[in-house]
């Protein structure tokens, strides 16, 4: 008998202090500010590294449309979101048409990765939601308006594909040098002689 009563007082113990923990992290929270905010009213800061909706540019030297319409984002859009008809002229080429279902899109940025102009990139933005999905079939002038509404994401094709490239190689000894004389005396790094014809 007093065995089990002494049980009961040790489980009402243990219960009374989890509830008590429990309670403690409850307090603890209500006193702290909300992590959260009111979005839309309050609005978050980006991290740079944020890459959000997509958006065509234009040349600030220039004026002109990046876009030389060589389609190459639309051979390599894995749900093949974009179409892109070519407009051939003197210079240079352009986008005669050019659309976008960001509704599909995988947001995979690869398109941005091929494109040899910079033309299409990625904005610090997400910010697109509409009621509507015919709002996100984004036709080229769309494209271009989101462009200069939004702020750009740091990665351009360009510079996303000179990250990807694999290191230089180091530039060879010259002759004279100790590099050079390891390099032929070292059977593993002389390089092998053409046989005589
Ligand atoms: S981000 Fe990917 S899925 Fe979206 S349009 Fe570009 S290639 Fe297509
Ligand atoms: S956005 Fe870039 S990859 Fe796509 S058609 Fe234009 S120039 Fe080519």
């Amino acid at each position: 008998m007093a065995s089990e009563q002494a049980s009961f007082l040790g489980e009402t113990g243990q219960l009374v202090r989890a509830v008590g923990r429990a309670m403690g992290v409850t307090f603890k929270n209500l006193l702290r500010r909300p992590i959260t905010v009111r979005y839309p009213t309050v609005t978050r800061v980006y991290p740079d590294r944020f890459r959000g909706i997509l958006a065509l540019t234009y040349d600030p030297q220039t004026g002109e449309e990046n876009c030389i319409g060589c389609r190459l984002c639309e051979y390599i859009c894995p749900p093949q979101v974009i179409k892109v008809e070519m407009l051939k002229a003197e210079k240079r080429n352009f986008a005669k048409t050019f659309t976008l279902e960001l509704y599909a899109c995988e947001f995979c940025e690869l398109c941005v990765q091929v494109c040899p102009t910079d033309a299409i990139i990625m904005m610090k933005s997400f910010d697109l939601a509409t009621a509507d999905r015919r709002e996100l079939l984004l036709d080229k002038d769309r494209l271009h308006a989101l462009g200069l509404q939004h702020e750009p994401s740091w990665a351009t094709g360009n510079r996303l594909r000179d990250m990807q490239a694999p290191p230089k190689a180091a530039p060879e000894a010259k002759a004279g040098t100790p590099e050079a004389k390891a390099a032929t005396t070292d059977p593993g790094k002389a390089e092998a002689k053409e046989p005589a014809e």
